[in-house]
């Protein structure tokens, strides 16, 4: 049934620009965008008045599992945050997953993001079940997804250099009985959930293969899922040099920087997307450049656990595409996207003194939010701009709202000062989601209530889980300190050195 969204002012054109236009929707597509457009008859038809009309914006990089864990990491690093997975992400039954993949999808919408690009993970292992509840989740609240289950067949344990010298002897032993995934099973699965799956709820369900840290996975599982990968024709996604550990644990383990490796595996192409990308060289950018990739940004989440500051305008130099992402709720916090913009914005400036043209400026972080983003998720035809033929992800904003009053430069005032908090409606697919700042699909406070009591009771069954991450952690801590003292060309990135001239 065809929809009317008319008298608001819509951002559009190049450079963008807020300009009143009525928005014809078809379907779940936009048929026209112009001024004062005809009323066919029958149509239904939206009041935009007193409101600015926007592209949905995309999350490049999520996790739906990592919600129901929000709050719980201190002055964690990444690899603080992986000692304590399964305390965080164990214990869980199919319905904690719903209701933590719920709870991200709702923030997200609310805060004007209608699609993402999310790492489903389980500890011990993902079930067809658990990941049957992640889907449903998604498609309850009616959000678009491309979601893959983000597995390892290596222990994580294993990969921090120097770790296993270090434990006492009884934390080495449990280390060490502790048995990685068989790699022939994570394959079947992610075949299984791509067949079952993929191409679901009218299309707004996607499915990609993702190794979760190349250095947790084996050769093996590289190379099965570059096969699934092109058979069925769909995305990589993997965690890529978030951090210097893994850096310089690649080179130990493989002798190769972590992209050079994935490029001798065929994972690098048109289909992959790198999440973090913190820790790239020069070549390392070049190689995905050539490759046609993509990388996955998330500035908050990379300042919250230490990990750096990702070279964007180099990657933006090169070719490499960029979507904007906040990473999962228990290492950024929140699915906020406008608040992504605005660090991904400010932080870039670090980087470069007084070179202001280097900085990531408001339009070049928007595009990553919207066109990038699109891209990120191999959907840059359908998403990220407000146009005839796209898809009819909208988000209405009160131009009432005190974040946007005044407006002078609209785009600075989106990046800068919106919060997310002027999010009036949101359409998914032509399909109103959020009405008055609530999600209408389902039922916000029942979600919350349960949740809560879920998390709740995680929290008390993993105690041990906690207590055994909490006397690994120093060790690993020292393991990491020892292996980032080496000195690497890139440090100059993360490190905020200027570049020179
Ligand atoms: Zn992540």
């Amino acid at each position: 049934m065809a929809l009317l969204i008319h008298g608001g002012r819509v951002l559009m054109g190049t450079p963008l620009t807020l300009q009143p236009a009525d928005i014809l929707v078809e379907s779940d597509r936009i048929e026209a965008v112009g001024p004062s457009l005809p009323r066919p008859a029958g149509v239904r038809s939206i009041d935009a008045g007193g409101h600015i009309v926007l592209p949905g914006l995309a999350n490049a990089h999520t996790h739906a599992a990592s919600h129901l864990a929000r709050g719980r990491a201190g002055n964690w690093t990444l690899e603080d945050l992986l000692t304590y997975s399964a305390a965080n992400y164990g214990f869980r039954t199919p319905e904690d997953e719903y209701l933590s993949a719920a709870l991200g999808a709702i923030e997200m919408l609310k805060t004007g993001c209608t699609s993402a690009y999310d790492l489903y993970m389980a500890v011990p292992a993902i079930t067809d079940e658990a990941f049957e509840a992640v889907v449903r989740a998604y498609t309850d609240v009616g959000m678009r997804v491309v979601l893959a289950p983000a597995m390892a067949d290596v222990v994580f344990y294993q990969t921090v250099p120097g770790l296993l010298d270090l434990l006492p002897a009884d934390l080495r032993g449990t280390v060490a009985a502790m048995a990685p995934a068989p790699t022939k099973g994570l394959l079947e699965l992610s075949e299984r959930v791509i067949k079952r799956w993929h191409g679901g709820a009218d299309g707004r369900v996607r499915i990609a293969v993702a190794p979760t840290i190349p250095n947790q996975a084996t050769d093996e599982f590289l190379d099965g899922c570059v096969r699934i990968a092109r058979e069925h024709g769909v995305g990589i996604h993997t965690h890529l040099a978030e951090s210097k550990v893994q850096v310089i644990e690649s080179r130990r383990r493989h002798g190769r920087t972590l992209v050079g490796r994935l490029a001798d595996h065929g994972v690098l192409g048109p289909g992959f997307v790198g999440a973090h990308g913190v820790w790239l060289g020069d070549d390392d950018l070049r190689l995905l450049a050539d490759a046609g990739a993509a990388i996955a940004h998330n500035p908050g989440s990379n300042l919250r656990l230490g990990c750096g500051i990702a070279p964007v305008r180099e990657m933006l130099d090169r070719g490499v595409a960029v979507g904007l992402g906040t990473d999962g709720s228990s290492c950024a916090d929140n699915q906020n996207l406008f608040e992504a913009l605005r660090i991904a914005s400010v932080v870039s400036t670090i980087r470069f003194p007084h070179q202001t043209g280097r900085w990531l400026d408001a339009s070049t972080v928007w595009d990553l939010a919207t066109t990038g983003s699109a891209r990120v998720l191999g959907q840059a035809q359908d998403l990220g701009s407000v146009a005839p033929g796209r898809k009819a992800d909208l988000v209405l904003l009160r131009a009432d709202s005190v974040f946007l009053r005044p407006l002078n430069d609209p785009v600075n005032s989106l990046v800068y000062a919106e919060t997310g908090t002027s999010v009036d409606m949101v359409l998914v697919g032509g399909r109103v989601i959020v009405e008055g700042g609530r999600v209408i699909t389902i039922d916000e406070d029942r979600i919350y209530d349960r949740a809560q009591a879920a998390a709740e009771r995680q929290r008390a069954t993993s105690g041990q889980a906690w207590q055994l991450a909490t006397r690994l952690a120093p060790y690993v801590g020292a393991a990491c300190r020892a292996a980032v003292a080496t000195p690497l060309a890139i440090d100059r990135y993360a490190a905020s050195v200027p570049a020179g001239p």
